[in-house]
């Protein structure tokens, strides 16, 4: 059995092809991504109407490449990103979804963007036992309680602010490290000294919250920090500003994390969206949840931020799952909860 998965929540058009085995395997075949964050850059965030326009231009092409690559004519079934994100973007990949799916008559699955950033891990890892999500993305930064892929998740914290990527990405421009800032300020960081400023770990204080993040006051913080320098005429040690800015953001995360585990009594943690690719956060994870005993999952980075094989893949556990096919009338939403993975 064949899985499409189509991606356009965002600035990525990502067009993936999975095959789920009789034993409940997911393999991924293709993996086919095509951006248009170059086209952004120069206005310093994701413009709207930019990003629909590309993915229109994108799509047929990028299906056809990831058929090509996954050597398929035509899946058995068609996933595709209903929400949440960009509201034009997403309608243009929920309408050549659901045009393919016409196409070759087979059933469509319109599935939620941040279930896929967890479900990719089983493209690399194989079946997720009950687990705990660390969702840190561009928009999101969850825990998540993860019982199985084709259930709703159950979360136990967010962000009250910003999300983790986001303060990266606004970081990175008061760094003036243009955007999209998260893989910039990681390579910068790794010249950098982690320990140079000791920068606010937001909502860790006892009488904070356990499981939910802030990470305005630590941009603000940097921010401050940056004009403070500037203003006694000083130059800004950029590198170590980024690493001590990074160890902040991975120390909190981290922390929150081996915390929420032991709280719950799960023993399995698995990061997943765009600030999962950052080398910091994924050694300190290593590291500690080493130390605490846990098994951590963490996908490669090309499968962390956005793409298709996610989708495909979050597709493929709910057709294994018997989930019911998607109505053709099924709309996008922009704001679909994380509890609701399928529409
Ligand atoms: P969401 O998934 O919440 O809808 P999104 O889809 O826009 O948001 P992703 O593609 O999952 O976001 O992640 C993009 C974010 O990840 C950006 O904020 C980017 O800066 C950040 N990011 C990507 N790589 C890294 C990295 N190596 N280090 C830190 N942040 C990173
Ligand atoms: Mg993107
Ligand atoms: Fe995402």
């Amino acid at each position: 059995m064949i899985v499409l998965g189509i991606e356009t929540s965002c600035d990525e058009t990502g067009v993936g092809v999975v095959r789920l085995h009789y034993d409940g395997a997911v393999q991924l075949l293709a993996d086919e991504v095509a951006s248009s964050v170059q086209e952004h850059a120069r206005f310093g965030g994701v413009v709207p109407e930019i990003a629909s326009r590309a993915h229109l231009e994108a799509m047929a092409p990028t299906v056809r490449r990831a058929l090509a690559t996954a050597g398929v004519t035509r899946p058995d079934a068609v996933a595709v990103t209903a929400g949440p994100g960009l509201a034009g973007a997403l309608l243009v990949g929920l309408a050549a979804a659901k045009a393919y799916a016409a196409a070759w008559d087979v059933p469509l699955h319109g599935v939620n963007h941040l279930g896929a950033h967890v479900a990719v891990d089983t493209l690399e890892h194989g079946p997720l036992p009950p687990c705990l999500a660390l969702l840190v993305s561009g928009g999101h930064s969850s825990l998540l309680r993860v019982a199985d892929l084709a259930e709703p998740v159950v979360p136990l914290g967010a962000t009250v602010d910003d999300a983790a990527g986001e303060a990266f990405d606004k970081v990175a421009r008061l760094l003036g490290l243009g955007f999209p800032g998260g893989p910039v300020l990681d390579r910068l960081a790794r010249e950098g000294d982690p320990t140079a400023v000791r920068f606010p770990r937001g909502m860790t204080g006892p009488r904070d919250s356990r499981h939910d993040f802030s990470f305005s006051g630590l941009k603000t913080a940097v921010a401050r920090h940056v004009e403070g320098l500037q203003r006694a005429g000083h130059d800004v040690p950029v590198a170590d500003v980024a690493a001590s800015f990074q160890e902040a953001v991975a120390d909190v995360l981290t922390m929150k994390a081996v915390r929420a585990a032991r709280d719950t009594g799960i023993d399995t943690l698995v990061l997943g969206g765009g600030v999962a690719a950052n080398s910091r956060l994924r050694a300190l994870a290593e590291q500690r949840c080493g130390a605490a005993g846990l098994t951590l999952r963490v996908p490669r980075p090309g499968l962390c931020t956005d793409n298709g094989a996610m989708v495909a893949a979050l597709g493929a556990h709910l057709v294994a799952a018997g989930a019911a096919p998607s109505a053709l009338e099924i709309g996008a939403d922009p704001g679909l909860p994380v509890t609701t993975t399928h529409l």
